[in-house]
C-alpha cells in the first residue's frame, strides 16, 4: 500500500499560511481603526491646564463622563473587532476554511494510501449534518477565543484612558500608552494585544486544520481503514520547540495525539501537523521505511547524522 504525500513546503507543513497571512493583514489594520477611534474621543476631551510642578491637565472626570467612555470604548470594539458571529467572523470564517481544506486534503490522502477504495469523498459529506456541525464547533472555538481578548481589551483601554485623565496625564501621552497596549512597546520589548491577537488566530486555524486530519483518521478507522497519526514538525531551527521535533516521524494514536496538545501549551503557535499511515494491528505501521524515512529527517535536525 502506498504512503500519504508528505508535505513539501519547508515551513508552512499545515498549509494555512495564506489564510494566516489575510487574517493577520486584517487585525492590522482592524487594531489602526481602534486606535483611530480611542484617538478620536481623546481629542474631543475638555480639559483646563494647571500650573503646579508641571502641566496637570483637569478633565471634569465624574460618573457620567465615565459611562460615556464605557460606552464609547463598548462599540468601538464590538464594531471593528467582534462584527459578525459564530460563522461569520473573521476568524471563524477562517478557522472553519481551514477544517474544510484540511478535510479536503486528508480525504484525498486516504484515498492516496488506500489505492482509491476509500468510500468517503469530499463532497459526499460536505452537506452532512455532522461535518456542520463541527464547521460550528470550530467556528464558535475561535469566536469564543478571540471575545476573551476583547474582553480584556476594553477593560484595558478603560483604565489607561481613566487613570491618564484623573492622574492629569496630557492628551498626546495618554493616545501613546493606548497604541503602546495595542501595538507593544519597541524599546521595552513588550508585545501588545495585536499580538496576541495573532496568536490565538493562529492557534485556531492550525487546530482547525489538525482537528479536521484528526477527525477525519477517526471516520477512516470506524469505516475499518486502520490508520495512526504520524507527526510532522516543521523542523525550523531555532524555533521549533524540542518538544514538538523530538516527535517528528512518531506515530500516535488520535487520542494521544489530542491529550498531548492540551498539555503544555502544546498548541499555542504549533506549526506542526499529522498525517495518517496505514497500521498493523500493533498500531505499527505496515511500511516501516517510510517511518524510518521520516524520523531521518529528524535525527538530521537533531544534528545526530552529521
Ligand atoms: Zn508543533
Amino acid at each position: 500500500m502506498p504512503n500519504p504525500p508528505l508535505p513539501t513546503a519547508k515551513v508552512n507543513k499545515t498549509g494555512t499560511h495564506a489564510i494566516e497571512a489575510r487574517v493577520f493583514k486584517q487585525l492590522e489594520n482592524r487594531f489602526k481603526r481602534v486606535l483611530n477611534g480611542m484617538r478620536t474621543y481623546i481629542d474631543g476631551l475638555q480639559f483646563e491646564v494647571m500650573q503646579v510642578n508641571q502641566n496637570f491637565y483637569q478633565y471634569q472626570l465624574d460618573a457620567a463622563l465615565i459611562n460615556d467612555i464605557d460606552a464609547y470604548i463598548q462599540d468601538l470594539i464590538d464594531d471593528i473587532l467582534l462584527d459578525g458571529n459564530e460563522r461569520t467572523h473573521l476568524l471563524s470564517d477562517a478557522s472553519i476554511q481551514a477544517y474544510e481544506n484540511s478535510t479536503a486534503d486528508a480525504i484525498r490522502d486516504m484515498e492516496i494510501i488506500t489505492e482509491g477504495s476509500y468510500t468517503r469523498s469530499y463532497d459526499s459529506i460536505r452537506l452532512t449534518t455532522p461535518f456542520e456541525d463541527r464547521l460550528i464547533y470550530i467556528g464558535t472555538r475561535a469566536f469564543e477565543d478571540f471575545k476573551g481578548l476583547t474582553g480584556d481589551m476594553k477593560a484595558s483601554l478603560s483604565r489607561i484612558l481613566t487613570d491618564g485623565m484623573s492622574n492629569g496625564e496630557n492628551p498626546n501621552r495618554i493616545a501613546s500608552q493606548i497604541n503602546k497596549m495595542l501595538f507593544g512597546d519597541k524599546k521595552k520589548g513588550t508585545k501588545g494585544n495585536l499580538a496576541r491577537a495573532k496568536r490565538i488566530a493562529r492557534t485556531e486555524i492550525t487546530g482547525a486544520h489538525r482537528r479536521a486530519l484528526w477527525d477525519e483518521n477517526f471516520q477512516a478507522n470506524q469505516i475499518g481503514v486502520r490508520t495512526g497519526l504520524m507527526h510532522i514538525s516543521a523542523l525550523i531551527p531555532d524555533r521549533t520547540r524540542k518538544t514538538h521535533a523530538q516527535r517528528h516521524g512518531g506515530i500516535y494514536t488520535r487520542k494521544e495525539t489530542e491529550e498531548w496538545y492540551q498539555e503544555n501549551g502544546n498548541a499555542v503557535n504549533c506549526l506542526c501537523t499529522q498525517v495518517s499511515v496505514l497500521v498493523d494491528s500493533n498500531g505499527k505501521p505496515t511500511d516501516p521505511n517510510f517511518e524510518d524515512k521520516v524520523k531521518a529527517q529528524r535525527k538530521k535536525f537533531f544534528g545526530v547524522d552529521k
